[in-house]
């Protein structure tokens, strides 16, 4: 394990790849965002826009699928200041936070709301399903705000959905999907956090059936092509950076954390809808060997707002704590006991990572977190 000359990052990062001098591909989008001509890009977007506008105000212009975070309420903020009328689209989340509700309550001056209520006892079996066989909890989430939009999109005949940032371009990946402006099935089977878990294998799953899949269901090539579905991300538009953002919604009235960061890292304006979410930083932390607070450091790293050594810090401070909160919620959602939640964890824990005794056994910390092997930055 080796982490980004440049930021923190370390090369477990899956779709992560580090050039010659050790500088990891987020390091070198970020320098690239800045040689982007923007206001070319601006220009792209007024096209679109000018393409997709209703004409005669008869139906709404685009669909922005929102969590009532920071990013949506940017987004639905900044596409009404383009002057399209969007339907903001909500799939609800595990477990809901007042936060969360607030924030979505306050999104709705940026336009109407459709909000899926999902079946709560077939969601939960696929969490559940999610966290032994993938070890991610929020896999049904990943599928639901990805899926569910579109849908919609189809069936109300608004071929128009506006995504958020590009994450191959905010936290590295493949070059060909660092420049893309477009998300479709492709894009979603490849990062969207699917695992390689597949709808379908949820069939069955203490006795889910086809009929129970239906909001899963990404639709199909023909009806996505009959509506002439689009998919894009504002991040390819509009240059993305999450701390002024937060800074010009806040003036909307969305409230980030007051008493304290969000588990798992040192930030207090993400991750504020779902109260089980650390849960999945923390799976994130024994795969891979990095967690939120290191996603984070590298932001702000490479958008020159702390040098390389103050990241370092924060992460030795905030990655990898076990979240205590979230477990609590999760195991109170779930049913599970703390031992049979420990076992799952302990079976996706990257030994390669992680210290060890003589017998194999992981070692633990006082706190009673793991201890990193690649101490060294
Ligand atoms: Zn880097």
């Amino acid at each position: 394990m080796r982490y980004c000359k440049a930021c923190v990052m370390p090369d477990t990062k899956p779709d992560l790849s580090f050039n010659a001098e050790g500088v990891c591909d987020a390091c070198q989008s970020a320098a690239l965002k800045n040689t982007i001509d923007w206001s070319a890009r601006e220009a792209e977007f007024k096209e679109l826009v000018e393409k997709f506008k209703t004409k005669d105000g008869s139906k709404y212009d685009c669909i922005i699928p929102v969590s009532g975070g920071k990013d949506s309420t940017y987004q639905a903020y900044l596409v009404r200041q383009w002057g399209l009328n969007p339907l903001l689209v909500h799939f609800e989340p595990t477990v809901r936070t007042e936060l969360g509700r607030k924030n979505l309550e306050n999104i709705r001056q940026f336009g109407d709301v459709v909000e899926l209520k999902k079946n709560p006892e077939t969601y939960k079996k696929m969490a559940v399903e999610g966290f032994r066989r993938v070890g991610d909890h929020e896999w049904p989430n990943h599928v639901g705000i990805f899926t569910f939009p579109v849908r919609l999109a189809v069936a109300y005949n608004i071929p128009l959905i506006i995504w958020g940032e590009n994450s191959q371009l905010e936290y590295g990946g493949p070059k060909a999907a660092r420049m893309k402006n477009t998300l479709d099935r492709r894009w979603l089977e490849e990062f969207g956090g699917l695992l390689g878990l597949r709808v379908d294998d949820m069939l069955g799953v203490g006795g889910i059936t086809k009929e129970d899949l239906v909001p899963y269901r990404y639709p199909s090539e023909e009806e996505l092509k009959a509506a002439g579905i689009t998919g894009v991300f504002l991040g390819y538009y509009f240059k993305w950076d999450a701390r002024p953002q937060v800074e010009l919604v806040k003036q909307y009235g969305f409230s980030a954390k007051e008493d304290g960061p969000v588990e798992c890292t040192y930030l207090n304006y993400e991750n504020l809808d779902e109260a089980t979410y650390a849960v999945h930083d923390l799976l994130k932390f024994v795969k891979f060997g990095f967690s939120r607070a290191t996603d984070h450091a590298c932001l702000d790293i490479r958008n020159g707002r702390i040098t390389r050594e103050e990241g370092v810090k924060l992460v030795q401070e905030f990655d990898g704590k076990r979240p205590r909160k979230a477990i609590a919620e999760f195991l109170k959602y779930s049913g599970m006991s703390e031992a049979e939640f420990d076992a799952v964890v302990d079976s996706f824990t990257d030994k390669a990572l992680f210290e060890t005794d003589e017998t194999g056994t992981l070692k633990r910390d006082e706190a009673g977190d793991l201890i990193k092997r690649y101490q060294e930055y």
